[in-house]
């Protein structure tokens, strides 16, 4: 497993909310949300088990962070997801002003930060986090490839 230079332990926790999403048979993505070295929120994607096609891990886990913190505006909270955030959480990311995103996996196909419409460097963003990509990345590929692959 690949480790970040900072605080790898946050994106360990993400994995291992994805895993046991996966074996909840949800698509295995986990989010977490830190604040001054202390887990705020932790989430993984809920589509299936919420009907909720917006439920993706980061979506839930900014909500909670909000909730608990009591404001719309993440100040000072970093951000780590096991796959690369797609259009509508880096949307989400950026309005609530996160610091910092950490992220595992490249999604080419469904990513928007450094794949896709690159939100963060779009001219209609307006706060883009400090990102850090490929933190736990051969571990969170590994969790998606094989889930997909006993779903075939
Ligand atoms: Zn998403």
């Amino acid at each position: 497993m690949i480790r970040g230079l900072k605080a790898p332990s946050f994106m360990d926790l993400a994995l291992l909310t994805a895993e046991n999403a996966g074996k909840a048979g949800e698509v295995p993505i986990g989010c977490v949300v830190v604040r001054n070295y202390d887990v705020i929120a932790t989430a993984a994607n809920r589509t299936l088990t919420d009907h909720d096609p917006t439920a993706h891990a980061e979506i839930v886990a900014l909500r909670e962070a909000a909730n608990k913190i009591g404001s719309e505006r993440l100040v000072d909270c970093d951000l780590y997801v096991t796959l690369e955030p797609c259009t509508m959480c880096a949307g989400a990311i950026s309005f609530a002003r996160v610091r910092r995103l950490y992220y595992g996996a490249a999604d080419p196909k469904g990513g928007a930060v450094e794949s896709g419409v690159r939100f963060f460097a779009s001219p209609t963003c307006h706060h883009a986090p400090d990102v850090y990509s490929g933190v736990g990345e051969s571990e969170a590929a590994r969790l998606l490839k094989e889930f997909f692959r006993e779903r075939r």
